[in-house]
C-alpha cells in the first residue's frame, strides 16, 4: 500500500506539468519555477523608513512666536479690561510721564510709583510716532493708576496715546498701532471688545478725547497671518537703530 501511495504523490507533478504544457513538455518547468519566487515585499518594506525621517525634521514652523512681541516675564495679572488714555498734551514720552505721575499722590497720600500707564504710544513728538512702549507697570504686571477707578486699576490695562484728541484726531502710525496692540492684548487676555474702554467710559473725564475713534479701536482684531504683523516692525526698527547710533 505504502509503496502505492508514494508512487501517486510522486506522479501528480508530473501530471500537472504535463496537463498544462502537452506539446512543450520541457519550458514550462523553468516558468512554474520562478513563479514562486517573487519575492518583492522586502525592498517595498525597505523603502518605507528611508524618506520619512528627512521629511519630519526639516519644516520648523517660527509663526507663532512674533504674535505679541510684549509678553511680559512676569506672571501675568488677571486682566479684564483695557482702558485708553490720551496724555492732552501735543507732546510727550514715558519719561515725561513718569515725571508727571511721580510727582502725583493717591488719596492716602502716598506718592504714585510713577507712570500709571501699562503703555504709552508716541506721536512724533517726544517719542517716534507710531511707537508702543511698555512701562514698568507692563513688565512686572503690576496694577496701574490711570483709570481714577479701583476696579479699572486693578484690572485694566492702560494705554495712552501721546496727543490731545479733544483738538485732533491720533496719527495714521498711532491708529494703526493701537489698533495691532489692543488686538493682541483683547486674544492674548480674552479681553472682550466691550471691555475694551476710553478713560471716560469709566469716569467722568474728555480722556480720550472727542477725536479718538474708540469704536475702531475697540472691534480691533489681531492679525492672524504673520506676513501682515512683521513687515512693519523691521522697517521701523532699523530707523531708530540708525538713528541713535
Ligand atoms: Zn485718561
Amino acid at each position: 500500500m505504502k509503496g502505492i501511495i508514494m508512487c501517486c504523490v510522486a506522479m501528480l507533478p508530473a501530471f500537472e506539468i504535463a496537463g498544462c504544457t502537452q506539446r512543450n513538455s520541457l519550458p514550462p518547468v523553468t516558468i512554474n519555477s520562478p513563479a514562486p519566487m517573487p519575492a518583492p515585499q522586502y525592498p517595498a518594506q525597505a523603502a518605507k523608513p528611508a524618506p520619512t525621517g528627512p521629511l519630519f525634521t526639516t519644516p520648523p514652523t517660527i509663526a507663532i512666536e512674533p504674535s505679541n512681541p510684549w509678553k511680559p516675564e512676569a506672571e501675568v495679572r488677571d486682566w479684564e479690561y483695557i482702558v485708553i488714555h490720551h496724555t492732552a498734551s501735543s507732546s510727550g514720552s514715558v519719561e515725561s510721564i513718569h515725571e508727571l505721575h511721580s510727582k502725583k499722590k493717591d488719596k492716602s497720600g502716598n506718592s504714585w510709583l510713577g507712570i500709571g500707564y501699562h503703555f504709552v504710544i508716541g506721536n512724533g513728538n517726544g517719542m517716534p510716532d507710531g511707537e508702543i512702549e511698555s512701562t514698568f507697570r507692563w513688565r512686572e504686571q503690576m496694577h496701574g493708576a490711570h483709570a481714577g477707578n479701583n476696579a479699572y486699576n486693578q484690572k485694566g490695562i492702560g494705554i495712552c496715546l501721546v496727543g490731545n484728541f479733544e483738538n485732533e484726531p491720533p496719527t495714521d502710525a498711532q491708529m494703526a498701532a493701537v489698533k495691532k496692540l489692543v488686538g493682541v492684548l483683547k486674544a492674548e487676555y480674552n479681553i472682550s471688545s466691550q471691555n475694551v474702554q476710553g478713560h471716560r467710559d469709566v469716569k467722568a473725564t474728555a480722556c480720550p478725547g472727542k477725536y479718538f475713534p474708540m469704536s475702531e479701536v475697540a472691534s480691533a482684531v489681531d492679525l492672524p497671518v504673520l506676513g501682515s504683523t512683521s513687515p512693519p516692525e523691521p522697517t521701523r526698527k532699523p530707523e531708530i537703530e540708525l538713528a541713535q547710533e
